[in-house]
């Protein structure tokens, strides 16, 4: 089980292959049904491989880039389970054999009362809500208002979704930010 404070972190070369995991990022994957990304598994992958959604990837190719050029690289952003809010913080840094060290930690949780499971479906018409990958939020097809998952799906249950990265965070806005304070 992770807990706040827990870091995960993963070194990519300059190809953005993964080169090693450490840190908490065994129990992290467990806990969010990753399975598939324990520890050995993901050697030699693309960290694109595991990014889901255009805007997705094109936002954490920027993260990488300016990670690169600047030799650090910081970001806020949600990585909710079903039943929590998690409000991670992303850091990229250059090491001295010129790869990239990416960790996220954990730096704030809220419970959500009835548990939202999300599914990405790969293709917006098999979807019913599109969700930002970087604040967590959730719209509705056909409306343009984003709501946190417990906003969206009061009742709990499952939802099908495309990532995208909503005009919020597009433009800076960070998750700290966005983040709901407890009422
Ligand atoms: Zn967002």
């Amino acid at each position: 089980m992770t807990q706040n404070g827990d870091v995960i972190w993963y070194e990519i070369d300059l190809a953005d292959r993964i080169g090693a995991v450490g840190g908490a990022w065994n129990a992290f994957a467990l806990d969010n049904n990753g399975e598939a990304l324990v520890g050995a598994s993901v050697i030699g992958t693309s960290i694109f491989d595991h990014i889901a959604g255009h805007f997705t990837k094109r936002f954490f190719r920027e993260f990488l880039a300016n990670g690169r050029s600047s030799s650090q690289s910081k970001r806020t952003y949600r990585c909710d389970a079903p039943d929590r809010k998690r409000l991670m913080e992303m850091r990229a840094e250059t090491t001295c054999d010129s790869r990239l060290r990416v960790s996220h930690t954990i730096t704030e949780e809220l419970p959500i009362e009835r548990a939202v499971f999300v599914t990405e479906v790969g293709r917006s018409g098999l979807a019913d809500h599109v969700r930002c990958s970087l604040c967590n939020r959730l719209r509705f097809r056909g409306s343009n208002a984003w709501r946190e998952p417990d906003a969206a799906v009061p009742d709990g249950g499952s939802v099908r979704v495309i990532h995208t990265v909503c005009p919020d965070c597009r433009a800076e806005v960070s998750a700290r930010a966005l983040w709901p304070r407890p009422s």
